[in-house]
């Protein structure tokens, strides 16, 4: 069987080097190939003895998730669909600013915390991604946006940032999340520093508190409501990890964080969790937590129920938050023209891929099993 070596951070590679009697050394060389030089092919891999090179090409590949699109927004943003097999498509979105690249990406296909607003939340679960399609994610965005470069910048790094807020729950994903922060972070690899790269959570308790023993990166946590018995009902996970316990784990989390604070999303929904005693709730629960805020507006979908709040009910709420003393941010919205915005990446996207792959079914017609159509087995 070959193994698939985008699975591997530096640890698990050299322990699969010594497996085949090769020395660390060699593992590292090899990461650099993949990693830095974003290379898949071991042919190309020219400092490396032919020896290795053949029993690389017999027993491993360097396998990312297939592209099935890559679409440009009118305002920069880059969204790329990856095919997960099985008919799952998972979403990758590339945000460039003046002073960074943001590479916002996914950890699931589907998610199976049902938070009611969002729309990957509302497509159910499907499957853990694998450490290959989470860090693939990356090695792809990395190629295709480097091959775009003016030659006189190339080789160039553009993404600067990365963050765990496609679709998914990361923390639900520890096992086959952590090699690739840890892939993410290494010199011999992507090189980017704990501060510019954030796992965003909805709060899963227990996951915190190992992510800042294992792998400390920068920490945003999905907050969206003032009250358990309003949180309850718009992140059920709250129900078993209530406020005080998640403000408490935030608390522990700053011991270790690279920042010395933590970010709070909060979804500003029409008339549900957008007063202005929401806002001084908010004030309240999080006193004893050093945070920030960052307001997002609702990004609709097909019969979400909600509606976003007006420009002016969140300039209101941002102001009282300010006025207590707490950097408050609102997300401009990106890539609506493309359904690239926070949480659109799902619902249509399920559709849209099945009727991709429908479209693509006829050359891998000849792959179906009983359980569907497999692009990629
Ligand atoms: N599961 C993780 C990370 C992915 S979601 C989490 O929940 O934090 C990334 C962010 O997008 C979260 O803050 C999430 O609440 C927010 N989000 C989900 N649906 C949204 C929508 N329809 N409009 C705006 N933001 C949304
Ligand atoms: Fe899952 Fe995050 Fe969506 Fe909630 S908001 S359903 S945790 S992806």
């Amino acid at each position: 069987m070959t193994v698939n070596l985008l699975d591997f951070d530096a640890e698990g590679l050299t322990a699969w080097f010594a497996q085949q009697g090769e020395k660390p050394f060699r593992a590292r060389q090899v990461l650099r190939w993949m990693h830095q030089r974003g290379e898949g092919d071991f042919n190309a891999m020219t400092d490396i003895a032919k020896s290795l090179r053949e029993k690389l090409l017999a027993m491993a590949t360097v396998s990312p998730a297939p592209t099935i699109s890559d679409k440009l927004s009118d305002d920069g943003t880059r969204k790329f669909l990856f095919d997960v097999g099985n008919r799952n498509a998972v979403e990758t979105v590339f945000i460039p600013e003046d002073d960074r690249g943001t590479l916002c990406i996914s950890s699931q296909a589907g998610c199976a915390l049902e938070c009611a607003f969002c729309s990957t939340g509302r497509q159910g679960f499907n499957r853990n991604l694998s450490t290959a399609e989470i860090i693939g994610q990356l090695w792809q965005a990395n190629r295709a946006l480097e091959q775009d470069l003016p030659p006189g910048k190339a080789g160039e790094r553009i993404i600067s940032n990365v963050v765990l807020m496609g679709m998914g729950e990361p923390l639900a994903n520890f096992d086959n999340l952590f090699p690739a922060l840890r892939l993410m972070l290494d010199d011999n690899a992507y090189g980017l520093s704990r501060r510019r790269v954030t796992v965003s959570t909805s709060g899963i308790v227990p996951a915190m508190d190992r992510l800042a023993q294992a792998c400390p990166v920068a920490l945003a946590v999905s907050l969206h409501a003032p009250t358990d018995g309003l949180r309850d009902k718009l992140v059920p996970i709250n129900r078993k990890y209530p406020l005080a316990e998640l403000m408490s784990a935030c608390q522990r989390y700053l011991v270790h964080a690279p920042r010395d604070f933590i970010t709070f999303e909060y979804v500003m929904l029409d008339g549900v969790n957008d007063s202005d005693a929401d806002a001084r709730a908010l004030l309240h629960l999080v006193r004893d937590v050093p945070c920030k805020f960052n307001l997002i507006p609702f990004n609709p979908f097909p019969a979400s129920g909600f509606h976003r709040s007006p420009a002016d009910r969140v300039r209101r709420f941002a102001s009282i938050l300010i006025d207590g003393g707490i950097v408050t941010t609102t997300r401009r919205t990106r890539g609506d023209d493309i359904d690239a915005a926070c949480g659109q990446l799902a619902g249509k996207v399920q559709d849209k891929s099945r009727r991709v792959l429908r479209a693509a079914g006829a050359a891998a017609r000849s792959a179906d099993t009983s359980a569907g159509v497999e692009l990629h087995p």
